[in-house]
């Protein structure tokens, strides 16, 4: 099947769907029946372990990245934080310098429990390759990177990781399996925070793991999942559920919208520049056309001329386009990530990023045109 026919139909399950209704039910019960030889029909006993919407969205993301096996999780967090306890104390792990986030679970939470970790930009391969030791067991990239959009060459990081005994796991969050194929390119694990553009309407907060092979450090996550417990609720499963079923729709809407917007900005006397990769003044371009299919994303960020003030008198002007954090909704939002992140994290202060939505692109270039012109 398609992409945009597995959308619509991936994670059908009708064994426990036997009415075959074509939007499945929401199923609250936290307990299913035993039978009366003790077993439990469809594996359903409790819903740490699993419940049926969960399990119909685990098989769409499967289908829908090309993998083997999905766990979701209560946030992308949760998702990332549970790969890194899969490791042992004592590994080494490689990650981009990206999603804030993840750092912090690095350097705060996984350090005192054990885990050596180096955050870099992972987008200098030599520098990269430097970085691996013999304790290295898992590459963590992140590409397009958030907020400053750097590319990283997927294939050419498996590689390194896999001569070195390494998995290579992919945040394929900014990009969505629309547009970049993981496993294709050689990771191991695709990492998702679904509360982005795989759910896409700004109300539901999830994760997901997906995996290439159903394997023993797949065995692992999973025994997390069910033993720690950082699961979504049915609700949330449901609604990622239906987002998936219009996210290919979406996003290449919000990709369109990205290109035609950062080519605008680009050209404009008052900004420095606009960090976009479908763009061909961006360095990543050539990496990004031959690992990215269709398009870019729907992320961005830009560089307006001045400092700290201006970009904030710049969010500030905008009228249809709102100021939030996060990213991947149908709305349009922009966000100044040097105010959100820590001192030295090296956001630049003339940075804004922004989180393309599906409306028109001549409102979103009339709304700038009216800020910008306004600093
Ligand atoms: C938001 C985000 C995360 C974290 O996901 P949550 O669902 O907010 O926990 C991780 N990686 C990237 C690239 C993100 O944008």
């Amino acid at each position: 099947m398609r992409f945009e026919t597995l959308a619509v139909h991936a994670g059908r399950q009708l064994e426990i769907n036997e009415n075959e209704p074509i939007t499945p039910p929401i199923i609250l019960s936290t307990v299913f029946e035993r039978a009366q030889d003790a077993t439990y029909k469809h594996n359903l006993s409790y819903t740490r372990d699993t419940n049926p919407n969960r399990h119909w969205v685990e098989s769409a993301l499967a289908a829908l990245e090309g993998g083997a096996k999905a766990a979701a999780f209560a946030s992308g967090s949760a998702a990332t934080h549970t790969v890194l306890q899969a490791l042992e104390p004592g590994d080494h792990v490689i990650a981009t310098t990206g999603y804030y986030g993840t750092t912090k679970l690095l350097k705060q939470i996984m350090k005192p429990w054990g885990l050596e970790a180096t955050v870099m930009d992972t987008s200098d391969l030599a520098q990269l390759e430097k970085a691996i030791t013999k304790k290295t067991r898992l590459i963590w990239i992140e590409t397009p990177s958030n907020p400053l959009i750097k590319i990283t060459d997927i294939a050419a990081v498996a590689k390194l990781a896999h001569a070195a005994g390494a998995k290579l796991a992919v945040d394929n969050t900014t990009a969505t399996p629309v547009f970049q194929r993981c496993f294709d390119l050689g990771a191991d694990l695709v990492m998702h925070s679904t509360t982005k553009y795989l759910s896409g309407h700004s109300d539901v907060l999830g994760g997901a793991i997906i995996s290439k092979e159903d394997d023993a450090f797949f065995g692992r996550i999973h025994t997390l999942q069910s033993t720690a417990g950082a699961v979504p609720s049915p609700f949330d499963c449901w609604l990622l559920h239906r987002g998936l079923k219009t996210f290919a729709l979406r996003v290449r809407q919000q990709a369109a919208n990205a290109l035609a917007l950062t080519t605008y900005l680009s050209q404009h006397p008052k900004v420095e520049r606009a960090l976009y990769p479908g763009l061909p003044s961006h360095p990543g371009h050539d990496i990004a056309v031959r690992q990215m299919k269709g398009g870019f994303g729907g992320l961005f960020s830009f560089q307006v001329k001045g400092g700290r003030g201006e970009a904030l008198q710049l969010a500030a002007g905008l009228k249809l386009i709102r100021r939030a954090t996060s990213l991947g909704g149908v709305d349009t939002t922009i966000e100044h990530r040097e105010s959100v992140e820590p001192p030295g994290y090296g956001t630049p202060a003339n940075l804004l990023r922004v989180s393309m939505g599906i409306e028109h692109i001549d409102d979103l270039r009339t709304d700038f045109e009216q800020a910008l012109k306004a600093i």
